[in-house]
C-alpha cells in the first residue's frame, strides 16, 4: 500500500513528500491511520546524519498516535476502531535475554527501530510516522487509553517512555530530590512525570524565559545552569539527575549536584563526547548511568501511568509542510515543549 509521507533525502537537504510503501497486513499485523506524529530531536539528529548511522530516503518519526483501521485474523491485543500508538521499535527477535526479560530495545540480534533501520530480515527498511497510515505487528504495536488526548500522547511513545523509564530504573519516590537538566521534550516529561512519582523536583536550565513554564509543569524549584553560583548553592543536593541535554556540555559540574550515592542518568546524545574527571564520581560512590528508551512492557505500563495521572505532553500542533521550520525551531531551542503534526496533512503532501 502506498502512503504519503515526508522523508529526508540527504542530511544536507530539507525533508520533501514523499511516497512509501506500508506492506499488506499479515495474520499479527495491525495498520494504523496516523492521526499525530511527534518531533523528537532525535528524528532531527538522524535526518542530519548527527550519528554517523543514517541511511536515505528516512521517514523519521516514532512518537505516533492513530485509529487501527484494519487488523490481521490472528490479532488480539487491538480491535478496528481502538487508538494505538508506535514508538520507537517495531520488532525484535522475541527470544533472546533481553527480549524475554521485555527489554526489545536491547535486542542480541538488534532491534528493528522505527525508521533508519531494518525489520528483522535486515533488508526491509522500516520508515517512521511522517505518513498518514504505518502496518505493525501487534506485539509492537501499544493500547492508548481512551482518556488521553490523542495528540498530546503521541510525545509519549518516545519522550514519555525514555524519562519513566529511569526514574523507575533509579526509583523515584516521594521525597526523592530529583534535577532535570534540559527543558525541552524530554525534559517536560520528566518534569510532570517525577512530580506524578511524588518527586521534589528542581528544573536546571539555560533558558531564564522557561521558569514560568517549569513551575506550571509541576516544577518545585528552578536553577539556571549557566549562573556559576548554582553549582555551588546546590552542591550535593541531589538523589538523581535526569540530563536530557542534546549539546556537549561538563557532566562533571552536574555531578557536583549529587548526594552521596546519587545517580545522574545520560538521556541526550550530543554528536560529540565530554571528559569525565574519576574524582567526579569517586567521592560519593556516585553513579554516571545512560538509559536508552523502554521495552514494550514498559511502554504500556507508562501508556496507563499517564491516564491515571492524567500526563500528556504540552504540544503545538502544526501541518506536513511546516516540519522544516520546526526542526530550525527545536535547535534554536524555540518549542514548547513538543511539536506534533497533524498527519492528516500528509494526505495532500
Ligand atoms: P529538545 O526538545 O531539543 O530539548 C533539549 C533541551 O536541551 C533544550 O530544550 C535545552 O533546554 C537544552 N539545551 C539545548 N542545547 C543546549 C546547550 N547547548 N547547552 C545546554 N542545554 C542545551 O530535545 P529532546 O527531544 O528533548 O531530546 C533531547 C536529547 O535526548 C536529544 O539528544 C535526543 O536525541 C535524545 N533522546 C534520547 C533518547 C534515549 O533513549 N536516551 C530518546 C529520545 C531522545 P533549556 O532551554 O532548558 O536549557
Ligand atoms: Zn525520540
Ligand atoms: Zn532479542
Amino acid at each position: 500500500m502506498k502512503t504519503n509521507a515526508y522523508a529526508a533525502v540527504a542530511a544536507d537537504k530539507p525533508l520533501v513528500p514523499y511516497s512509501v510503501e506500508r506492506r499488506a497486513v499479515g495474520p499479527h499485523d495491525v495498520e494504523i491511520e496516523i492521526l499525530f506524529s511527534g518531533i523528537c530531536h532525535s528524528d532531527i539528529h538522524q535526518a542530519r546524519g548527527e550519528w554517523g548511522n543514517s541511511t536515505f530516503p528516512m521517514v523519521p518519526g516514532h512518537e505516533i498516535v492513530g485509529r487501527v483501521v484494519a487488523v490481521g485474523a490472528k490479532v488480539t491485543k487491538l480491535k478496528v476502531g481502538e487508538m494505538a500508538g508506535v514508538g520507537c521499535l517495531v520488532d525484535s527477535c522475541r527470544t533472546c535475554g533481553s527480549c524475554t526479560a521485555h527489554h526489545e530495545q536491547f535486542c542480541e540480534k538488534g532491534a528493528a527501530y522505527t525508521y533508519n533501520s531494518t525489520e528483522m530480515d535486515r533488508t526491509t527498511p522500516t520508515h517512521g510516522g511522517y505518513a498518514t497510515h504505518v502496518v505493525v505487528t501487534e506485539a509492537f504495536a501499544l493500547r492508548v487509553p481512551a482518556g488521553l488526548d490523542p495528540a498530546g500522547a503521541a510525545p509519549l511513545l518516545c519522550a514519555g517512555v525514555t524519562t519513566y523509564s529511569p526514574l523507575r530504573q533509579w526509583n523515584c519516590k516521594a521525597g526523592d530530590r530529583v534535577a532535570v537538566v534540559g527543558l525541552g521534550g524530554l525534559g517536560h516529561m520528566a518534569v510532570k512525570l517525577a512530580v506524578a512519582m511524588g518527586a521534589h523536583v528542581t528544573m536546571f536550565s539555560t533558558s531564564p524565559s522557561k521558569q514560568a513554564d517549569a513551575t506550571r509543569l509541576g516544577a518545585h524549584a528552578f536553577a539556571l545552569s549557566t549562573d556559576p553560583a548554582t553549582f555551588t548553592t546546590l552542591a550535593g543536593q541531589f538523589d538523581l539527575i535526569i540530563d536530557t541535554i542534546s549539546a556537549p556540555h561538563d557532566y562533571n559540574a552536574y555531578l557536583g549536584l549529587l548526594r552521596t550515592f546519587g545517580t545522574m542518568v545520560l538521556l541526550g546524545v550530543p554528536p560529540t563526547p565530554s571528559p569525565v574527571a574519576a574524582f567526579a564520581l569517586l567521592g560519593g560512590n556516585k553513579r554516571l548511568v545512560g538509559s536508552m528508551i523502554g521495552g514494550i512492557k514498559e511502554t504500556q505500563e507508562m501508556l496507563d501511568f499517564c491516564a491515571a495521572h492524567n500526563v500528556v505532553s504540552d504540544i503545538e500542533v502544526i501541518n506536513a509542510d511546516q516540519i522544516n521550520a520546526a526542526y530550525e525551531r527545536v535547535i534554536k531551542n524555540d518549542v514548547r515543549y513538543r511539536f506534533v503534526v497533524d498527519a492528516k496533512t500528509f494526505h495532500g503532501a
